[in-house]
């Protein structure tokens, strides 16, 4: 089981409401799914619809149950207790914090705790398997997007460019802390492109060079410490709080804005406020994660939506995801070792490998370049570096 296990961490969710069941056994579940917060459409409209497919495609024997937590740890709580005394044998969590509560719950069952995308793991126990993206090279992606952009548009250490930075949730370990340490690794060596907007500039400009392969307890403190401040909970409201605050105390040194932004839902809450300015910067690059609808829309320069502002997002391919989850779950359900038919993908090797889908999503969305949408650790000779 070690073996799906990086390095990551994630949270626990609690009761929200139910979204799916299915199967037609006697009424227990099987199998229990229990994901973050149904306002974000990330959880709700990609990982949750894609549950319901890959579960009710199962069939009887595999009756599940997908819960919501509301972005709330006491009830992601009650929603893990509720599924175990319904009968699940795995339960499949994104936890809000750590996912602590989620795998002491479950391991007092012996109830199998599959991490998903999220790790979840107290000080002395862990989740059993974990299947994620390389959420380093998503923040890589974030990070390489505003240094091209800035190098395009003639930015140099004499001609500074603004470059403000948010960061996701701190206590989302890893995935957050990895996000804006890959696109940090992108960023520290150019810092003298840009000058830094958000109040502590001192601290990321202090901020040593960090790789995936060098991260070590050191790394993490350092960027958690520099994180602190610029913490938007991946709450679009607290993230639009941050950047108003922000904004208030802008002194402009350039016409354009270059925006580390974690997510597309926080990006968008960003954006939002930086147009309020009484002279709004005449450009901006922001980043997201997700290839969510809004940020598509911006990405194809809708005007109502998102003003083409927004201008690249990270497609992480869910379905993938998900896909592996499950077998992982029906494969506990079955009495079998939970990897047994797996042979690549995120869940083994601990790195997003190539997924083809990124083809589909470009070609429904022509305006679309393989440039502003960046398939998580996906290339080959059609899409070379
Ligand atoms: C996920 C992101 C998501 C964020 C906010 C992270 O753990 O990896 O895809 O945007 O949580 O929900």
């Amino acid at each position: 089981m070690k073996r799906v296990l990086l390095s990551l961490l994630i949270l626990v969710v609690a009761t929200g409401f139910t979204f799916a069941s299915g199967g037609q056994d006697s009424g227990g579940v099987k199998i229990g799914v229990v994901l973050p917060d149904a306002s974000e459409e990330r959880w709700a409209n990609q990982d949750g619809a894609f549950f319901k497919k890959e579960l009710d495609a199962l069939g009887a024997g595999y009756e599940y149950e997908i819960l919501f937590s509301e972005g709330d740890e006491s009830k992601e709580k009650q929603n893990v207790e509720a599924l175990i005394a319904r009968g699940a044998k795995v339960i499949i969590i994104t936890s809000q914090g750590s996912g602590a509560s989620a795998v002491a719950a479950a391991h007092a069952e012996d109830v199998v705790v599959i991490a998903h995308d999220r790790m979840a793991k107290s000080s002395n126990d862990v989740a059993d398997y974990y299947t994620t993206f390389n959420s380093w090279n998503v923040g890589k992606a974030m990070g390489k997007h505003l240094v091209d952009a800035a190098l395009a548009e003639g930015v140099t250490p004499d001609n500074k460019a603004d470059l403000a930075i948010f960061a996701g949730r701190v206590a989302d370990w890893p995935n957050a802390t990895y996000f804006f340490g890959g696109a940090f690794e992108e960023l520290q060596p150019n810092l003298d492109l840009f000058h830094i907007v958000n109040q502590d500039a001192a601290a990321f400009e202090a901020l040593d060079l960090y790789t995936e392969a060098t991260f070590d307890d050191a790394a993490k403190d350092a960027l958690q410490g520099a994180m602190q401040s610029i913490d938007t909970d991946w709450n679009p409201e607290t993230a639009g709080i941050k950047a108003a605050g922000v904004v208030a105390q802008i002194n402009k040194m350039s016409d354009k804005v270059f925006v580390l932004a974690p997510n597309d839902d926080t990006s968008a809450a960003i954006r939002l406020e930086f147009a309020k300015m009484a002279t709004p910067y005449a450009k901006y690059y922001t980043t997201g994660q997700d290839a969510s609808n809004v940020t598509l829309a911006s990405l194809m320069g809708d005007t109502v939506t998102g003003k083409g502002t927004q201008t690249m997002t990270v497609f992480k391919d869910v379905s993938k995801l998900v896909h592996d989850s499950v077998m992982i779950a029906k494969n506990i359900v079955d009495g079998k070792p939970g990897l047994t038919g797996l042979t690549s993908g995120p869940s083994i090797d601990g790195a997003q490998t190539a997924y083809s889908p990124i083809d589909t999503l470009l070609a429904s969305n022509p305006q679309l370049t393989y440039d502003t949408i960046f398939a998580t650790g996906y290339k080959d000779e059609n899409h070379p570096d």
